[in-house]
């Protein structure tokens, strides 16, 4: 009895939870509200948001455009697939192309980073009729059993093996191992043209030109994996448009709803229509309440300018981290709102003072201090996130 009174609230939810759940992970927080950059804890513990569920919540926590859009969308029509016609899907469609540059000009909605790779994978396959691929270094394109084929970390292979695909897996940004990688059964090359889970690397404009290049040369296609680089969070709606390049496909998911899961799938006309019909298809991608919360994210983008504000206070926030001069940090790289911060050391430890200060951020890799807040951020809310930081690399 003694017991249940003194127990926390965090205590007893995790107990609860952890009663039936698999295991995989075992967390020590309860986030319960968000607002903005903000999230309150289980025990009203306030935080400055620098992980936003992995750079999914781009329009901050509780947005007024976002929350409205779902829930009068939820009053109207949640459910309907991909193969009948829907009023807010086409706004989408519509919105979605006044920001993806041409020759995109055909998108598949899937609900998931992982499932849209899946996607991309069979409209390699049906493209060009060949099934091998190219990936890099330190990529990372999902977690099933299609995407892990491009997945690089052996940790996440290796237990499944045999992979679905035969990949070969390249140096990131290294022209000659791409040159020699690409053959004649080659169907894509997959690369992130910022690396996020393996450290916040972004491509040179040597590698996405030669990849460019060589991918046309040799009948391969181009596929530019967004998920995470996508939906602005570089300053540019995608990344690719840093560079001048325009791949065969992109992929994107996590920021493009603002929370609520969506992935598309963009594509050249030509690509698009060497799918066979019927060939592809998914229960949930783009229902109703996916593309309501997905346009609204976009007129947010739009109302708020807020590709340029990423531009802006992202190098605010990098300058700031640059400016420390901290001897503990080795490297600060990243584009937009997309940013690594590496250190001499391992980074557990300071991510977890971090989190005591206030700031929650994930790691990118074991030397690598990822952040990747709403793109929403104020300069304000960066120079607290700067100051926090400074105090957990020395605190550590
Ligand atoms: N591709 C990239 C570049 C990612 O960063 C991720 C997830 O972190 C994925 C694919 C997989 O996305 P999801 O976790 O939604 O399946």
């Amino acid at each position: 009895m003694a017991d249940t009174v003194t127990k926390t609230i965090t205590a007893d939810i995790l107990e609860r939870d952890a009663q039936h759940h698999t295991g995989l992970w075992q967390p020590d927080v309860v986030f319960v509200r968000g607002e903005g950059v903000n999230l309150w804890d289980a025990e009203g513990k306030h935080y400055l948001d620098c992980m936003a569920g992995i750079a999914v919540a781009s329009v901050g926590h509780a947005n007024e455009r976002l929350a409205n859009a779902i829930s009068e969308q939820a009053r109207k029509l949640i459910v309907c697939p991909q193969n009948l016609g829907n009023d807010v899907r086409a706004d989408l469609t519509d919105k979605l192309f006044q920001f993806v540059p041409k020759p995109l000009n055909r998108v598949f909605f899937a609900s998931s980073g992982s499932e849209i790779n899946e996607a991309a994978l069979k409209w390699a396959r049906a493209a060009t009729g060949r099934s091998k691929f190219v990936a890099a270094k330190r990529g990372f394109s999902g977690r099933t059993m299609g995407s892990l084929s491009l997945t690089w970390e052996k940790k996440y292979r290796e237990p499944f093996e045999p992979m679905r695909y035969e990949t070969t897996f390249i140096r990131y940004n290294d022209v000659d191992e791409l040159a020699e990688a690409i053959t004649d059964e080659t169907a894509a090359v997959f690369l992130e043209p910022v690396q996020g889970e393996g450290g916040i690397h972004p491509a040179t404009q040597e590698f996405l030109e030669a990849a460019r290049a060589l991918t046309h040369e040799r009948g391969a296609l181009l596929i530019f994996d967004e998920v995470q680089s996508g939906a602005g969070r570089t300053g540019t709606f995608l990344a690719s448009e840093n560079y001048g390049i325009v791949p065969d496909m992109t992929t994107m998911a996590k920021g493009l709803g603002g929370g609520v899961p969506i992935g598309a799938l963009l594509m050249t006309d030509e690509v698009a229509a060497a799918m066979p019909k019927g060939g592809h298809g998914t229960t949930f991608g783009g229902n109703p309440l996916a593309a309501a919360a997905a346009l609204a994210v976009l007129e947010e983008f739009e109302t708020r300018d807020l590709l340029n504000h990423v531009k802006d206070v992202g190098h605010h926030l990098r300058k700031g981290i640059l400016e420390l001069n901290h001897p503990l940090i080795r490297d600060v790289r990243g584009v937009g709102l997309m940013i690594g911060v590496e250190l001499k050391k391992k980074v557990a430890p300071y991510v977890a003072a971090l989190r005591d200060a206030g700031v929650l951020t994930i790691n990118a890799g074991a030397t690598v201090i990822r952040l990747v807040p709403p793109l929403i951020i104020s300069k304000a809310e960066a120079d607290e996130v700067v100051k926090r930081l400074k105090h957990a690399l020395e605190t550590a």
